[in-house]
């Protein structure tokens, strides 16, 4: 396939709000290991609306101009001389976290925390754009029966694999806080992952109704509603074994962790705004708590999971991606997305 000089791109173009699309150079001039990838699709994570609306950990972390997005599908079109993983055709998604291969954590098998660590889209290029330069070393080998749009999804379903599977789901009772994209997509997996019962805590109600159509038992509204005291009604007086902390909202974690039944599980992914203040010794020391924090995905051993979840048809995704856009209609995606009256977004290329 003949690949072009220029390409469509929608890049962070300086600081302030919004989001520029522009014609731009393919980055055709690759490193040994480097790989291009003719984008398909890519869908839009709350750290591209960051960007898009320049808040305070954008203005932190991006240096404009830069190319926005990391969660992508797409075709292998070209390989560096010594690119051993991918070929020409395969088609890939990626991991955003790209490592060093050398420090401590790389070489114990927890290469998500390196500390050398890159971030697709945040500080590099991404792929808001027809092609994107990566590493093979974050490249995934996609199943040819999993449609494009699936495919692009699979770094925040990593999220919600990563922060269910910490410990074992089934048989337990579920507690959920926050059902924004990755707690909607968390929903799907603890369906299939045969949890007893899933309990949904949104304050968003187009997002409360989509998780009870995903497969949530009980949705509680906690600006309404008393959340301890519907899941301990929910679970007979014993409160939730799994508390699954995906809003990066103080309050949500606080009565999450009151809601845990004693020797219970917390697994955080939510990210706070600011420091937190939680009683440590009635919420966790003398109530046995284990908590985990999570960050990204496990490399690789998340990506197999969903690889074969996916390929298999155990997961169903179609109610979670609730829209998709035309590339160059981006600008929709990202006022749905501000105004929370969405699942996930995916935009085609
Ligand atoms: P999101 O912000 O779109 O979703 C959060 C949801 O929580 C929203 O729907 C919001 O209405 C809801 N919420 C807010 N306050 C609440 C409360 N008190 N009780 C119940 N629900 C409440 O984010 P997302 O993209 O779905 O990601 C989920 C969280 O995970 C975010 O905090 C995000 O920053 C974080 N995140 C972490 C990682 C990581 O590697 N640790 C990666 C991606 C995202
Ligand atoms: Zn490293």
């Amino acid at each position: 396939m003949e690949i072009p000089d220029k390409m469509r791109a929608i890049i962070k173009e300086k600081a302030g709000r919004g989001a520029k699309f522009v014609m731009k150079e393919v980055p055709k001039d690759l490193g040994s290991h480097d790989v291009l990838v003719k984008v398909y699709a890519a869908s839009i994570c709350g750290t591209d609306l960051h960007i898009y609306l320049w808040n305070k950990w954008a203005q932190e972390h991006i240096k404009p101009p830069q190319t926005m997005g990391h969660e992508f599908s797409g075709k292998v079109v070209a390989v560096g001389k010594d690119v051993s993983m991918v070929k020409i055709g395969d088609f890939v998604s990626s991991e955003t976290h790209i490592p060093c291969g050398k420090c401590k954590q790389c070489r114990t098998g927890n290469m998500h925390v390196c500390q050398h660590l890159q971030i697709l889209g945040v500080d590099r290029d991404g792929a808001f754009a027809d092609y994107i330069r990566v590493p093979e070393i974050v490249l995934w080998k996609n199943d040819p029966s999993i449609p494009h749009i699936w495919a692009s999804v699979q770094e925040p379903l990593g999220n919600a694999v990563h922060t269910i599977f910490t410990e074992d789901v089934t048989g337990k009772n579920v507690l959920v806080t926050g059902a924004g994209p990755i707690g909607l997509l968390a929903i799907e997996v603890l369906r299939v992952a045969g949890s007893a019962k899933i309990i949904v805590s949104e304050i968003n109600s187009y997002r409360r109704n989509l998780a009870k159509e995903i497969g949530a038992d009980v949705v509680v509204d906690p600006s309404n509603e008393d959340l301890v005291r519907v899941v301990k009604s929910e679970t007979n007086g014993d409160g939730a074994d799994v508390l699954i902390e995906m809003s990066g909202n103080e309050r949500a974690l606080i009565d999450g962790l009151t809601a845990l039944t004693p020797a219970g599980r917390a697994s955080l992914l939510g990210v706070y705004n600011s420091d937190v203040s939680i009683n440590l010794n009635d919420m966790v020391i003398f109530k046995a708590i284990r908590i985990y924090g999570i960050t990204g995905r496990k490399m690789f051993d998340t990506w197999y999971k969903i690889g074969d979840l996916l390929k298999n048809g155990r997961l169903d995704l179609s109610k979670v991606i609730t829209h998709t856009f035309d590339f160059e209609n981006y600008e929709n995606g990202f006022q749905l997305m501000e105004e929370g009256k969405c699942g996930k977004i995916v935009l085609k290329l």
